[in-house]
């Protein structure tokens, strides 16, 4: 039976009874979230309508429909994503972030029969849901540790053992490679696009990841991050610390409460984080305005942790150098996708290269597309993993171009191999630069303009031109203190005449900017990335 496969082992009572999640300073345990989700799937069945699609062989069951679940990390999305399962429906997270018109798309283009959430989005969701002709069902809490009485509990055990035969019982619909996820993509280059998962294909990657990360029981791990991952570590039994908000403060003061300064262990011990480059940025900001009894306590705590993790977009050098300066730990740079998860990662243990998101994880091939007239051994990244997604939802066609003949996924991005790890250049259709016969990386030009001690963050990218075809502009964002320093003066924080001199000394004549512009902050994603097609329509309209 894939689902419990997936999910959780049905073990031993104490299996059943170690914690699962702590979400809100309450912890659920795996047998709370795993009864909870068994009873959410009969009243699901109930309230459960036939579903609009003609095309579908839709008996009024849920099985094969579309459950759409929002909420925020809790161990009610948990639930609410294996109830969907139990009854061999496929679950579509909704981002927080999505505003209605967002929803709209997604509630249409996944052609959901129904939508579940927690309470504080039922307004929304309801409303949304009215307008689609969509059924809404509101997810009941997860009872958690400590306020179930002793009576309760050994009904939980009967209930249990229910469970395991009605999970024995339900149908094969849930098995390898029907589908599972309906997950978003970021939506960086243009609509987000639906990709559709199998428990195989989440199975494959639940698999790889424990390998080469080494995930075991004993792991806690602090999750900030969009909610689709977890159910990875929960098939570990790894205990999940949901941060719903990420705040640098909150971060930093977790670590602190799991550590004591003087490396005593007080549990609960957070030893796995996983961050984009924007919270690494922030949290080396945050540490910066502690005062020195606070510093050495925070960077005791945090270097306890035995593994911190970046992606889903570039990590600046200077920041994973002063990561490692401050708490002591190197970050494990990793690469992924929604259509594949994660597929390249640096080694857990084992060098760890800067600039680099490492090698294929098991299982993972690679191999770069070459173009024509590119540079040798750069080109497009294209893999084969087995936890590739099965297809875009209802799109056939956009799923045969993402594919080449040989079955590997084309994945967009322009790389190169140095020593087997992988150098990601950027997006080939943004990152990119193509200037007076030159292919550059914006990734590279702006890992270079962040070591200019002005320069918080930055944006390169080519805007079309006459004689280069396309110019270097870059936007930058100043270190705070800068640009109040300069308002008060009305001061400039920086001139392109000022960032070309400093360039000379770094950087090849035709990679330095043509263009500069001081930005108060950089339009970003709900995975903190930046929307570069947004910034250059932004740009070509202001310089027009
Ligand atoms: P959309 O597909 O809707 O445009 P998206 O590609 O940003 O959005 P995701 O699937 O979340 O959606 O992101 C995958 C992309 O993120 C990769 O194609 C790559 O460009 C980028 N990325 C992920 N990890 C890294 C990394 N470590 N370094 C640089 N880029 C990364
Ligand atoms: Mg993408």
């Amino acid at each position: 039976m894939e689902v419990v496969k997936l999910s959780i082992k049905l073990g031993s009572p104490e299996e059943q009874r170690a914690i699962a999640i702590t979400a809100d300073g309450k912890h659920h345990s795996y047998g709370q979230l795993l009864q909870s989700a068994f009873k959410l799937s009969s009243s699901l069945l109930q309230s459960a309508q036939p579903t609009r699609d003609a095309t579908s062989d839709d008996d009024g069951q849920l099985a094969a429909s579309r459950v759409g679940i929002m909420a925020k990390p809790c161990a009610e999305f948990v639930a609410g994503i294996w109830a969907t399962w139990l009854n061999g429906a496929v679950a579509v997270p909704l981002a927080l972030s999505y505003p209605e018109a967002e929803l709209m798309h997604v509630f249409v283009d996944s052609d959901i029969s129904l939508v579940i959430s927690t309470e504080e989005h039922r307004d929304l969701l309801q409303g949304v849901a009215q307008k689609c002709s969509v059924r809404y069902y509101p997810l009941p809490s997860v009872p958690s540790l400590g306020n179930s009485s002793e009576g309760e509990e050994v009904k939980d055990s009967v209930l249990f053992g229910n469970i395991v035969a009605e999970v024995k019982r339900i149908s094969s619909a849930v098995e390898g490679e029907n589908p599972a996820l309906i997950l978003y993509t970021s939506g960086t280059t243009g609509k987000p696009k639906g990709v559709v998962h199998t428990h195989a294909s989440i199975g494959a990657q639940v698999r790889m990841l424990a390998e080469s990360w080494e995930y075991t029981a004993s792991d806690r791990f602090l999750h900030c991050l969009p909610l689709h991952h977890i159910l990875n570590h929960l098939k570990f039994h790894v205990k999940v610390d949901f941060m719903p908000k990420f705040s640098t403060r909150g971060v930093w003061q977790r670590w602190r409460e799991s550590y004591a300064s003087e490396g005593k262990k007080v549990e609960p011990n957070i030893t796995v984080f996983s961050g984009v480059p924007t919270m690494y940025v922030r949290l080396l900001q945050g540490y910066d305005t502690m005062d020195a009894k606070l510093q050495k306590i925070s960077s005791n705590a945090a270097r306890q942790l035995r593994l911190m993790m970046c992606g889903s977009s570039a990590l600046p050098e200077p920041v994973m150098e002063k990561w490692e300066q401050v708490t002591g730990l190197r970050l494990l740079e990793r690469y992924g996708m929604t259509e594949f998860v994660m597929a390249l990662s640096n080694p857990l243990h084992g060098e760890r290269r800067a600039g680099f998101v490492g090698k294929p994880l098991p299982g993972v091939q690679v191999l770069i597309a070459e173009e024509a007239e590119a540079e040798a051994g750069v080109g497009e990244l294209c893999i084969s993993s087995p936890a590739m997604f099965k297809e875009y939802w209802r799109k056939p066609e956009v799923t045969k171009e993402s594919f080449r003949d040989d079955g590997f996924f084309k994945t967009g991005d322009t790389v190169t191999i140095v020593d087997g790890y992988v150098k990601i250049l950027g997006r080939t259709s943004v990152d990119i630069v193509k200037s007076g016969g030159y292919k550059l990386s914006a990734l590279e030009i702006e890992a270079v303009l962040l070591e200019h001690p002005a320069i918080a963050e930055c944006a390169v990218m080519g805007l079309p031109d006459k004689d280069y075809g396309e110019i270097i502009s870059a936007v930058v964002v100043a270190h705070e203190e800068l640009m109040a320093n300069a308002a008060a003066k009305s001061q400039a924080i920086l001139t392109l005449q000022e960032l070309q001199k400093w360039a000379q000394d770094r950087m090849a004549p035709y990679k330095i900017p043509h263009q500069l512009q001081v930005w108060e902050s950089l339009p970003r994603n709900a995975m903190g990335k930046v929307n570069k097609k947004e910034l250059k329509a932004i740009l070509l309209n202001t310089t027009i």
